[in-house]
């Protein structure tokens, strides 16, 4: 049914860890870098994350990327969408970037073969946020309009609500979704980040807490409309809107608190892609770390 996101197809019953991996080189190298953390599914940028101007791909290396990522069995491959794009600015020239933008995104998700395409919904600056939400939704229908391609699912990414930043909490998410979806030739979903969960205020470090909020998300997106959990400790205390990501176990939510997130049944059969900082072999570290902490039993 359009507008109704499928079941994950990567399913196998083996946790899926996946890290935002750079592509600094060519988009080979995302795969290569994946890899050598042990990495079973990945994430990248197709352009800079903080330009306007889109990088142009040579076919040859998108085919490269393709192959070389087909061949490691590394899936889902989901594309994060540059940070400039706000969908909810009110018209003017920002705005017409950013449904251009966005198109461009789209566009090179699908040239890439991605599942996924995260997006985070928009910021309100000043704008009251129903209005703010009304234009997220124009913009996400004008900006995919007329372009066909099948098997990319669009994920629209909770936020941890600074400066008037839409998608803080889920029912704010799921009014986006429900109201879009029936008018998107993509079918939507979401993406939810523990780092922000966590600055929103949502207490996923305790077992009841996350308990709690997994309950809710099945009642206001639904489970099987949330692929993609992006995987970071918070350097912010909880409700602190503070949009900070730290490496698994040195934040707020911590060791256990993971441990509790990956060992939920509900949550099993997601795609966990850590965003953490990738310093000091940050990346390994955390792959390793979540690993471990989904063999263990919860306590
Ligand atoms: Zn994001
Ligand atoms: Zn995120």
């Amino acid at each position: 049914m359009r507008g109704c996101a499928a079941p994950p197809r990567h399913y196998t019953g083996e946790l899926r860890i996946g890290i935002h991996s750079s592509t600094r080189g060519g988009l080979v190298h995302a795969v290569t870098n994946a890899l050598d953390v042990g990495a079973g599914c990945l994430q990248i940028f197709t352009s800079s994350p903080r330009a306007w101007r889109a990088t142009r791909h040579d076919p040859a290396g998108v085919l490269e990327f393709r192959r070389a990522r087909d061949k490691h069995g590394l899936a889902p491959l989901v594309v994060h969408t540059g940070y400039l794009i706000n969908l909810a600015a009110a018209p003017g020239p920002l705005r017409d970037s950013s449904i251009q933008a966005f198109r461009g995104e789209v566009e090179r998700a699908l040239m890439v073969g991605a599942g996924y395409l995260v997006q985070h919904p928009g910021s309100a600056k000043g704008s009251p946020p129903e209005v703010a939400m009304e234009r997220i939704i124009r913009g996400l229908i004008e900006a995919t309009a007329g372009i066909r391609g099948s098997g990319l699912t669009l994920l629209l990414e909770n936020t941890a609500g600074a400066g008037g930043a839409i998608g803080r909490t889920l029912e704010e998410l799921a009014v986006l979704g429900q109201v879009a979806a029936p008018h998107l030739d993509f079918p939507l979903g979401y993406c939810l980040d523990t780092c922000h969960l966590y600055a929103a205020g949502y207490d996923i470090a305790s077992s009841e807490g996350l308990a709690r909020t997994v309950r809710r998300i099945g009642e206001t997106l639904g489970l099987d409309r949330v692929p993609v959990i992006h995987s970071n400790d918070s350097k912010g205390a909880l409700g602190s809107r503070l949009d900070r990501h730290a490496n698994i176990g040195a934040g707020h939510i911590g060791a256990a608190g993971f441990r509790h997130i990956v060992n939920h049944p509900k949550l099993r059969n997601k795609a966990f892609i850590l965003e953490t900082p990738s310093e000091d072999d940050g990346h390994r570290r955390d792959v390793a770390a979540l690993k471990s902490l989904a063999h263990r039993k919860q306590g």
